[in-house]
């Protein structure tokens, strides 16, 4: 099984369909949550999911744009972009988004936004953090987003190392592994391009694909609908 694995879209429609055209062969697209917020296309974003067959989790702003996550730890940027965000979502984006899962569990992969012990909240930044989550899943792979950093932690011989990965680099997965796609609608690793990967179970790897887009497009959306200036300007940034 070949999985393209999405994360933290954030209602950027343009940074989607370039991930959608660069993707190789896959059996399953999974998506890790946050496909809603900051961005100007929420509607447009989960319509799209919808046909291209996705299958995907709650995140954070997700649940805070159908009211069932209390948004009172957001910033004032993001808060004001999850007001916006509430506004406008139609029916069919608000039905989709509140029959997400905060878990998907299938073969031998396991999905989350944040983490497998905290799916909604938790960050994963450090290797103290991955251990500590390694006793929280059972299966081989976890994937997870939330920081908009691609990455992998890795648990051989009882150590947990972790490895960031190139652009088109394929990071073998030995032993058990929490694996970040990074974003593909609002990356902060310091390139604004958009960020997925390709996980193949036959070869147990994963592997790290950059895509650019067209930000300006994104950016003038985001103006004509009135969110806050930082949140566009961010995106050509990768911050
Ligand atoms: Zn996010």
């Amino acid at each position: 099984m070949r999985f393209a694995v999405l994360s933290d879209i954030h209602s950027n429609l343009s940074a989607l369909e370039a991930v959608w055209d660069d993707l190789p062969q896959i059996d399953e697209l999974w998506v890790l949550g946050d496909i809603v917020g900051y961005g100007p296309q929420p509607n447009e974003v989960i319509a799209a999911l919808q046909q291209m067959g996705a299958r995907s989790v709650m995140g954070n702003h997700d649940g805070a744009a159908i009211g069932t996550v209390d948004p009172g730890d957001f910033n004032p940027d993001a808060a004001k972009a999850i007001a916006w965000t509430a506004g406008i979502l139609d029916g069919n984006a608000r039905t989709y988004l509140a029959a997400l899962p905060e878990v998907r569990r299938e073969q031998a992969v396991t999905a989350v936004h944040g983490s497998p012990r905290d799916p909604i909240w938790e960050y994963i930044t450090s290797t103290s953090v991955a251990t500590a989550n390694l006793a929280a899943f059972d299966t081989a792979v976890c994937l997870f987003g939330h920081t908009h950093v691609p990455i992998v932690f890795q648990a051989t011989d009882g150590q947990v190392t972790a490895a960031t990965a190139r652009p088109g680099e394929k990071v073998g997965l030995v032993g058990r592994s929490l694996v970040n796609p990074g974003s593909v609608g609002q990356p902060r690793d310091g390139d604004p391009t958009a960020s997925y990967l390709v996980l193949d179970g036959e070869t147990a790897t994963a592997e790290f694909r950059r895509v650019r887009y067209d930000i300006e497009r994104t950016q003038r959306a985001m103006r004509a609908a009135g969110l806050p200036t930082r949140l566009a300007e961010r995106l050509a940034y990768g911050r």
